[in-house]
């Protein structure tokens, strides 16, 4: 009986804590997360932060997965870019990675010795899913010399067959830097006329050659949402990811990737904040910035809610099979080089 009280009130203990980082969050546009909400995670959290110390484990959260997650058992959160550089860096075991394939084989490739385990399995991405590595050899073979960049939301072999690859944080300075006045960019078509009129803007302009597709999220968003939303709120900065489109990126106040949304709020005097990005970067911004209040019409990607606390302590428990990342090995070495090439580019 005393067990069972003392277990009790360390899971009220734990649901307490979560409470205190999540009350503010959003579950859906009408709902915040409750004290309910917090209890049933509470065990799940608890459970996985054991085992994570257990089995030298680090968990990586993007910031795009739900808050019970990243604020609950994650040992970092963030976009592609810091999480990729988190998984080089790690000394753990094993690395945890909350979000989809993509990022999880790029955890891998950086440091294939780790076991690499992913909660939702093979979790796709409309972007990484757009492209395959033959069609971007056979793009390249019809623009010889033409140097190619692939998005970091791109396949292990996309990524072999371009000479570096780019996150949306660094995206336009690479592109810049890249020689000659022609650019292959897959597989993001929006990101495309996005980087065209960003080099025509620093006046060096490239001519951009795409092919691919669009985020599913992003490409849903339309400038008359912008307007809108500038109607309702006249004192409203709209912040969107360069993921949306060229016209719907024209009419907001900053475009960039999840990083750079959470700096331009940070260091803003504004007061109000209209989101065009996935509900995930709304919950943290609700969660670290109180003061602040955040309008948003965000799309939700299905791809990383596949990530759940239960899945996460399933792979940490006994992973099925498809929540252990590989990657073939010639294809890895090649990847490895665009990826290593995009950390030297970003300097
Ligand atoms: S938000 Fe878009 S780009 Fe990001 S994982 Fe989901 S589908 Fe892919």
């Amino acid at each position: 009986m005393l067990r069972t009280l003392e277990k009790e009130a360390v899971v009220m203990q734990e649901a307490r804590r979560l409470y205190g980082l999540l009350h503010r969050v959003s579950k859906s546009q009408n709902e915040k997360w409750t004290l309910e909400d917090c209890l049933a995670a509470a065990p799940y959290t608890l459970a996985i932060n054991r085992f994570k110390k257990e089995q030298n484990a680090v968990i990586l959260a993007h910031s795009y997965t739900t808050p019970d997650l990243v604020y609950g058992v994650a040992d970092f959160r963030g976009d592609s870019y810091e999480l990729a550089l988190q998984a080089r860096e790690s000394a753990a075991d094993t690395i945890v990675f909350a979000g989809v394939w993509f990022m999880a084989e790029t955890a891998k490739i950086l440091n294939p010795s780790k076991k690499v385990l992913i909660p939702a399995g093979k979790a796709g991405c409309s972007l990484a899913d757009s492209i395959t590595g033959e069609q971007v050899r056979a793009l390249r073979a019809k623009h010889p010399g033409v140097p190619a960049l692939c998005y970091i939301n791109s396949s292990a072999d996309v990524k072999a067959a371009c000479d570096a690859c780019v996150t949306s944080g660094n995206v336009y300075d690479i592109a810049q830097k890249m020689p000659g006045d022609k650019l292959i960019f897959v597989p993001d078509m929006f990101m495309a006329e996005n980087i065209a009129e960003e080099l025509k803007r620093r006046g060096t302009p490239k001519e951009i050659i795409s092919d691919g597709g669009s985020c599913c999220v992003h490409d849903k968003f339309r400038p008359s949402e912008v307007k809108q939303l500038r109607l309702q709120y006249p004192d409203i900065r709209v912040l969107a990811h360069p993921e949306c489109s060229l016209e719907v990126c024209r009419e907001c106040d900053y475009v960039g990737s999840t990083k750079g949304m959470l700096n331009y709020v940070a260091k803003s005097d504004g007061k109000i904040f209209g989101l065009l990005t996935e509900q995930g970067l709304v919950n943290r911004l609700e969660a670290e910035h109180p003061d602040k209040q955040f309008v948003w019409s965000c799309g939700v990607c299905s791809y990383m809610k596949k990530n759940s606390l239960i899945n996460t302590f399933g792979a940490l428990v006994e992973p099925r099979p498809e929540q252990v990342v590989s990657v073939d090995e010639t294809i890895a070495a090649q990847a490895k080089k665009s990826i290593e090439k995009m950390f030297e580019l970003a300097q």
